[in-house]
């Protein structure tokens, strides 16, 4: 191994690490390849192979475990080794909130590693494989494994689901397994899959309390991978964000909706709204508001038909960047939302500030609401201070026929949630406007 700077080569065979090993550096690789693999007794599975561009070997840097796989470069390989010391020192020196979000995907990243490994380690006559084969049966072995773990799932799923008082969204392992597969063993990168048109956006309708009509729907984004099943946003959207891919997406995301929107109003005399949502990482990209103006423009819809939404704890995050740019893109005529409201720590007063036309009630307080009074008392009070301050309010999360008598008790305008609708392909969506205009159908 000749070291220069940062610059390390590694002939083929020699080990960038072995599993078990304390992480001393974390690799990008500059040119040539590197293989991923666990050993168990005399056999080896490989579990991917990295090339050009890819990082290896940050996970022991970041939560200081040992080595959970061995790296061994497969051809004369040039990478860039950052060693601990560096790492821990810019580390040291970066925002605690960095710090803080470092850690969690990095062990949110390991643990979903770990399960795969699991699944591995049930393989009954994995020591007696030879290793080629083992690596030939790979995908077949993985695909069994997952497809009985999911039937287990989907009945543990089911009964959870079922279970009184559970309101929470079906986020099982399986889907946990699918995406660890895409990253670990096809390492399928989010760009090649904006190239392959594998994302795909739904719209999950909103419903006017006062008509009982679909106003608007908000887009959500699902990665349908190459067997079909769809991947959600929790699973990539954080890796997107880490490796700078949500600007691209992003803006796909913005095209996709604004066309739909276009299409609903050349389709429907009445009028339905459209919503994006806006991550945090997209308000460093200083060209934004302008090219979000494009979008729109290019798509032919009128801008006050489109919704950004934004979190509250985006807002939290990064002030000063999103506030001005909420302004211009206000200015732009386009409509904005502040999401997920009550799980930050922002104040009324402070809201005032910026120029917001919706806020959406997080649905923690909504499902809360029936059997907690002091949910039932936030959403009374979030309500009549956002009309007060000139917003009207859409409730998330909306799940049951008491929740809908509770909320239009409260003068709440719109509503969103399982009780309507799940969040629909663009088809299926025009369909359920359609049937409710032919069949005069309510919500
Ligand atoms: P969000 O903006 O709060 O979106 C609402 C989420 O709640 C959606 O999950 C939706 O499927 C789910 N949901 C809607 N109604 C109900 C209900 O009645 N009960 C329950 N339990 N859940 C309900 P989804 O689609 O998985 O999206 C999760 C988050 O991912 C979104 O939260 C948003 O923060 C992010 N996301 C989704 N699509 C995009 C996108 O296109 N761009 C960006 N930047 N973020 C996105
Ligand atoms: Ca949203
Ligand atoms: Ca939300």
């Amino acid at each position: 191994m000749v070291q220069k700077d940062f610059s390390t080569y590694f002939d083929t065979g020699d080990y960038l690490f072995k599993e078990g090993d304390n992480g001393d550096f974390a690799y990008i690789i500059e040119s040539g390849s590197v293989e991923i693999s666990h050993s168990r007794g005399n056999s080896k599975l490989v579990l991917s192979n990295l090339g050009e561009g890819d990082v290896l070997g940050e996970m022991a840097i970041i939560d200081k475990l040992p080595r959970s796989a061995t790296a061994q470069a497969t051809e004369p390989t040039q990478v860039i080794a950052i060693p601990l010391d560096y790492i821990e020192e810019k580390i040291t020196e970066s925002d605690p909130a960095i710090r803080l979000f470092l850690r969690i995907i990095m062990s949110r990243y390991r643990d979903m590693r770990d399960r795969f490994t699991h699944v591995f380690e049930g393989i009954e006559d994995f020591n007696k494989t030879p290793f080629q084969e083992e690596t030939a049966n790979t995908t077949a072995k993985i695909d069994n494994i997952l497809s009985q773990y999911q039937s287990i799932q989907q009945r543990l799923n089911t009964a959870v689901n079922t279970a009184p008082g559970n309101h929470e969204e079906n986020f099982g392992s399986e889907q946990t397994l699918i995406s660890t597969k895409l990253l670990v063993t096809q390492d399928k990168s989010i760009k090649s899959a904006l190239q392959d048109e594998e994302f795909v956006l739904h719209y999950q309708p909103i419903i006017d309390f006062k008509s009982n009509q679909i106003i608007g729907c908000e887009a959500l984004i699902r990665w349908a991978d190459s067997s079909g099943k769809l991947i959600l946003p929790w699973e990539f959207m954080p890796r997107a964000e880490m490796t700078g891919l949500i600007i691209d997406l992003g803006y796909w995301i913005a095209k996709e909706a604004c066309k739909f929107q276009k299409r609903l109003t050349s389709q429907f005399l009445q009028p339905i709204f459209v919503s994006i949502n806006l991550s945090g990482k997209q308000f460093e990209d200083a060209s934004l508001v302008n090219s979000l103006a494009d979008i729109m423009d290019e798509a032919g819809v009128a801008h006050k038909m489109i919704k950004y939404e934004i979190t509250e704890s985006l807002l939290m995050d990064n002030h000063e960047l999103a506030s001005n740019a909420l302004h211009r893109l206000k200015e732009t005529g386009a409509k904005l939302a502040i999401d997920d409201f009550g799980t930050g720590y922002s104040s009324f007063s402070y809201l005032h500030q910026l120029p917001f036309d919706t806020l959406k009630i997080d649905r923690s307080f909504v499902s809360a609401m029936a059997n907690n009074l002091k949910s039932y008392e936030i959403v009374k009070t979030l309500v009549h201070l956002s009309h007060d301050l000139g917003m009207n309010v859409i409730a998330e999360g909306v799940e049951t026929k008491f929740e809908v008598q509770m909320l239009k008790q409260h003068q709440t305008d719109y509503g969103q949630g399982y009780y309507f609708s799940r969040s629909l392909p663009d088809e299926t969506f025009i369909q359920l406007v359609e049937n409710q205009i032919t069949e005069k159908t309510e919500f």
